[in-house]
């Protein structure tokens, strides 16, 4: 049984088996996991730049802003900004995430369905890009907390072929505007002062393939050509979301950053030349395929146990707290043993986590070596929703994240201490 192949390419760009051993950034995981400690998240700098640079060159007119709940982290927020992203914030706490890492005002945009005054404000104070109106009540508290720059987020009523949870377009959605009370909103708001700069639309995540937003782009066109005849107003700026998915295990496919890019560029291209629009500014907002692949997790294998004739559990020193996808989405991993990375598996396993729920299941099965107290599990594509889902569940303090590239690794954040899990009690 060989598996390493197929596997492999779903390991960060940087991700090579030399003698047996998994490394990443030129620095064996085993080593990564022995240095720093176990559950480890680590970043690979190689594959956040070339995703980033994937984008810029798929739409080098757009302004490309990270959707910042993916992973909420100053030093990742600083490497993207240096490579000229910004970032979509939809809370205080993301706002001040943007804030530290200096992501330029020009480059931000703020998001949310429920936006307390005191968001609508800070989003004012910090005088970002465009703010994006979610309900008609936001048009005049957004005015009144002194608000400038808005779009109108849209509800289409498309359904994107992805998990419901992650599914936010559709008729019925708690995001964004059904076409009547989007053209009231623009009305109001340019009543009340506003200037209405365009139209956002993001209609789930995780998408692999393109059919659904390549139908969302159309919509819009129209409802934009309905705005112009309605309200003598055409959008500036197109804010087409994020959603593009990746790769989490060897039987999915997704499309190239590349791919999915030109398909929605040419798609709006066409649907705006065929209305006769004037061709909007692009903004787009990807989360998960900007840090999704770049990330892997190292896990300590402790208790290995035969619980039946068909299964054997390997239990991690992590689970569900630091990646809660399994149960929210039903979520698929694969992964491997970094340290015998080359050896013959044995059997399908079960990777189970330490949590009190039978539901803390990381991995159904994976075909690895026999697994032993010890051995470092290395799960691929987890730089996204994972410790930003994460939680502390059964007292577990949040792990720690290595940044590596070219042998060294750069520590961009600490492993929560228990002083700090308790600080909160009184
Ligand atoms: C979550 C979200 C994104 C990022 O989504 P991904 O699927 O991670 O690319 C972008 N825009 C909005 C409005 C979002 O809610």
């Amino acid at each position: 049984m060989s598996e390493i192949p197929s596997r492999l390419p779903i390991f960060p760009d940087s991700a090579r088996v030399t003698g047996g051993m998994l490394t990443v950034g030129d620095i064996p995981a085993a080593a990564l996991a022995e240095d720093f400690g176990t559950p480890l998240l680590v970043l690979c700098e190689q594959t956040l730049r070339a995703r980033a640079g994937a984008y810029h060159r798929a739409a080098p007119d757009a302004l490309v802003v990270y959707g910042v709940k993916a992973f909420p982290n100053v030093a990742l927020l600083r490497l993207f900004a240096s490579l000229g992203l910004g970032a979509d914030v939809s809370t205080l706490g993301e706002l001040e995430y943007a804030r530290r890492a200096g992501v330029p005002p020009e480059r931000l945009v703020v998001h949310g369905n429920n936006k307390s005054d005191e968001e609508l404000r800070a989003a004012a104070d910090a005088e970002a890009a465009f703010v994006v109106l979610d309900a008609l009540d936001e048009v005049a508290r957004a005015a009144s907390a002194g608000v400038r720059r808005v779009l109108i987020r849209l509800t289409p009523g498309i359904d994107a072929d992805t998990h419901h949870a992650i599914r936010t377009a559709h008729h019925g959605s708690k995001f964004g505007l059904p076409p009547e009370q989007a053209l009231a909103a623009i009305a109001s708001a340019r009543r009340a002062g506003l200037d209405v700069l365009g139209l956002h639309v993001h209609i789930g995540s995780q998408l692999l393939e393109t059919g659904a937003v390549a139908m969302a782009v159309d919509w819009l066109a129209g409802f934009a050509a309905g705005t112009r005849e309605r309200l003598d107003w055409t959008p500036d700026v197109l804010n087409l979301g994020g959603g593009l998915g990746i790769r989490y295990v060897e039987d999915e496919a997704a499309p190239t950053i590349r791919h999915f890019v030109a398909s929605l560029l040419g798609g709006v291209e066409r649907a705006w030349n065929l209305h006769g629009l004037p061709l909007p500014r692009i903004v787009l907002e990807p989360g998960r395929s900007l840090v999704g692949d770049a990330g892997m997790t190292l896990y300590r294998v402790g208790v290995v146990k035969s619980a039946s004739e068909t299964r054997t559990y390997v239990a991690i020193d992590g689970g569900m707290s630091d990646n809660p996808r399994p149960q929210l989405y039903g979520a698929r991993y694969t992964a491997l043993l970094a340290n015998r990375a080359q050896e013959e598996a044995a059997g399908y396993y079960t990777v189970c986590g330490k949590h009190c729920e039978s539901g803390d299941v990381l991995i159904e099965r994976v075909a690895l070596p026999e697994p032993r107290r010890g051995d470092v599990l290395a799960v691929p594509a987890t730089g996204a929703y994972t410790l930003a889902m994460g939680s502390s569940y059964n007292g577990v303090n949040r792990p720690a994240v290595v940044l590596v590239a070219g042998g060294e690794a750069r520590m961009i954040r600490r492993r929560e201490t228990l002083d700090e899990l308790l600080a909160h009690e009184v």
